[in-house]
């Protein structure tokens, strides 16, 4: 059978890349992205080679996490060439290509399907240990696209945060995982808990352990709790990578420890 040109230039350049893990969650604002992010700083950190691709189209926020908002994605004989962030990880997104912080992406699942080709065929990776895909929230036209894309996709890690409409959704994440035959490699719970600063108690302002139990009941691995802190929300703000920025803290330490297990 005839195979598509760009499916093979696409599986050139995956083959040169050794893990491939796509970052899902069920619902938005999770913090998917901020888990990407400092996943693929905490693989770095420990001498990995790491790509993070954001096919995140209509909320691509990789970027500002990463420290690297406004730069520009520029192409040589070899293909587009990836943003340098922090630690070498090499950053695409669309954000790199939209003019105005205002522009909305307005498209239809074909160009995304296209525009997935393009992030994963065109861009010159090279060797990697892992490529990260920052995928936008729930089930829809982007994770079939990577699911379908991606040549022996290693598996999805998954993100909640402990309340039951978040972990509700990522029941139907995982079985959507399980659909297309991907390995749900984990999951990670966000926003776990809140540490008062001042006399060191601990809320749980989701609920005490729900992603914890959600994973035992899915028959999936729990790889890492993250509390809500307030210093993660103002890195974000203000564009810098927390992993970096705060590299003996102790979320921090949970990043490295996921990375090593990945
Ligand atoms: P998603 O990719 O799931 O939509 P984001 O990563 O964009 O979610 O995060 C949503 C918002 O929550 C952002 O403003 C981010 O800074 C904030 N955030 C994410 N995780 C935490 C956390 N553990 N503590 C505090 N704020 C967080």
């Amino acid at each position: 059978p005839q195979v598509p040109a760009v499916d093979l230039q696409i599986q050139q350049r995956m083959s040169k890349v050794k893990h491939k893990v796509a970052v899902i969650s069920g619902k938005g604002g999770v913090g998917k992205s901020f888990v990407s992010s400092n996943l693929a700083m905490a693989l770095a950190a420990q001498g990995k080679s790491v790509g993070l691709v954001d096919v995140d189209f209509h909320g691509p926020s990789a970027p500002k996490m990463l420290g690297v908002r406004g730069q520009a994605l520029v192409a040589d004989e070899n293909g587009i060439v990836p943003v340098q962030g922090p630690f070498g990880v090499k950053v695409v997104s669309i954000d790199f290509l939209l003019p105005k912080d205002d522009t909305p992406v307005v498209w239809r699942g074909a160009i995304k399907h296209t525009a997935i080709k393009q992030f994963l065929g065109d861009v010159n990776w090279g060797e990697l240990d892992y490529l990260i895909v920052d995928m936008p929230p729930g089930t829809g036209d982007e994770a079939l696209s990577v699911a379908q894309l991606v040549p022996n996709i290693t598996g999805f890690v998954v993100v909640t945060i402990p309340s039951e409409v978040s972990t509700l959704a990522v029941r139907r994440s995982i079985t959507f995982a399980r659909t297309v035959n991907v390995k749900i490699l984990g999951v990670i719970e966000n926003m776990s808990y809140f540490m008062c600063p001042t006399d060191g108690s601990t809320h749980y302002i989701f609920g005490e352990n729900k992603g914890r139990r959600m994973a035992e009941e899915m028959g999936v691995q729990l790889l890492g709790q993250i509390p809500i802190d307030p210093e993660i929300s103002a890195a974000n703000d203000v564009g810098e990578p927390f992993f970096s920025k705060h590299p003996t803290s102790s979320t921090s330490k949970v990043f490295l420890s996921i990375a090593e297990g990945l």
